[in-house]
Parts: structure tokens; C-alpha cells; sequence
């Protein structure tokens, strides 16, 4: 029998535009056995939005509710509403041998990592220059000048924080950053301490 290694989680951040939801789907596409973690949310549902698929939605209620029963591995507040990573829903994917995804800011990592140290890989996605990030979420047409801007300002802060990752990509050409993250992650599987139980099962038998 193949005994089941634990999963880690995995933290990609990225300033907006930085493509780290393209990283994350091709990941999810291309690889068995990685999952993207389902957030609670306090914001209203979006059109095309499905319960449990892209968030749980709750009221502000039950949210403060899980915040005092410490439902939540890390949550925080953004434009005003809140969201909140499961810790019960992600130890059990870990524990099903599952690799996780989280999509978290520098904040979030932080306090994941602060509770769950040996279980957190932390990648920092990295646009080649600013005018290749301005000139992204230029082309990408979804938001004003002025929401442009203030997505540059954060992209500052989040870009700060790069020495808190364990890897780097730089992401300028989309299919070469798909092929690093994905080494990661096959690394990450291989590594000793991962592969331990398995080994120990085969080099018993000698
Ligand atoms: P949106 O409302 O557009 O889906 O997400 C807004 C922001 O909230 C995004 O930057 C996203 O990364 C962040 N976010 C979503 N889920 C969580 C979560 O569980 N924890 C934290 N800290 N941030 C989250």
C-alpha cells in the first residue's frame, strides 16, 4: 500500500496583474493532486459566482462568529469586506495528501506561516519590470486610470516583501514562469522529509 505523504500549501503572491491566477489554473490544469482553497467571504456574490466553488459566502455575523471559534488559519479585511481561509477545510486537504493553494496577500503568508511553519512553500511572482506590470493591467482593460495607480501603489508594497518567499519567478515570459512553478511544485513533492514514509516503506523491505 502507498501510504499517503501530507500536502503543503502553496502561496504564490503577486502584485494584481502579476499573473498569479494564470499560474494557479495551469497548475490546477496540468498537475494531479493540487487544489485551490475554497475562501469565506463577507462580500456579496457576483454574477457566475457559485457557493463553495469560488467562495463560501456568509454574513458579517457568522464571519465574527467563526473569527471567535478560530475557524480561521488567517483572514483579513480588503475594501472593506472580510475573507478568512478555513484552517478545518485545509488540514484535512493536507492530510488527504493534497497540495493547496491559497490565494493571500504577504499578510495572509505571514500568518499561515506563523501557525503552520514546515507546511507553507512560498513562491514570489514577479513582473519583469513596472512598465510590463502597467502595461498588463493597462491591456487588460478592467479598471480606471486612477484604480490603475492605486494597483501600482500596492504592487510596491507587495513587491517589498520578496525576501519572505522561499522561491522566485520572474514572470516575463508566461510559459517559462508556468514551467518554474511547476518545478516547484515536483521539488517540493521530492523532498526528503515528503518522501520519507515511502522510502522508509521501500528501503525495510531490503
Ligand atoms: P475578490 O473580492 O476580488 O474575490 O478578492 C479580493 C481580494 O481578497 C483578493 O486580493 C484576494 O486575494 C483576497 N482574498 C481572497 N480570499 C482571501 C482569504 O481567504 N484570505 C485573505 N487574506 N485574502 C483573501
Amino acid at each position: 500500500m502507498k501510504e499517503k505523504k501530507r500536502g503543503f500549501i502553496l502561496i504564490m503572491t503577486a502584485p494584481s496583474g502579476g499573473g498569479k491566477g494564470v499560474l494557479s489554473r495551469h497548475l490546477m490544469e496540468t498537475m494531479d493532486g493540487i487544489r485551490f482553497s475554497v475562501s469565506t467571504t463577507t462580500r456579496a456574490k457576483r454574477p457566475g459566482e457559485v457557493e463553495g466553488v469560488h467562495y463560501y459566502f456568509v454574513g458579517k455575523e457568522t464571519f465574527a462568529e467563526m473569527i471567535r471559534e478560530q475557524a480561521f488559519v488567517e483572514w483579513a479585511e480588503v475594501f472593506g469586506n472580510f475573507y478568512g481561509t478555513s484552517r478545518r477545510a485545509l488540514l484535512d486537504h493536507l492530510e488527504a495528501g493534497q497540495d493547496v493553494i491559497l490565494d493571500i496577500d504577504w499578510q495572509g503568508a505571514r500568518q499561515v506561516r506563523a501557525q503552520m511553519p514546515g507546511d507553507v512553500v512560498q513562491v514570489a511572482i514577479i513582473p519583469p519590470s513596472r512598465e510590463a506590470l502597467q502595461r498588463r493591467l493597462v491591456l487588460r482593460g478592467q479598471d480606471a486610470l486612477e484604480v490603475i495607480e492605486k494597483r501600482m501603489a500596492l504592487a510596491e508594497v507587495e513587491l517589498s516583501h520578496w525576501e519572505e518567499a522561499d522561491y522566485g519567478v520572474i514572470n516575463d515570459r508566461l510559459e517559462l514562469a508556468c514551467g518554474d512553478v511547476e518545478a516547484i511544485v515536483r521539488a517540493e513533492r521530492l523532498k526528503r522529509a515528503r518522501m520519507a514514509e515511502r522510502i522508509k516503506q521501500v528501503v525495510g523491505s531490503f
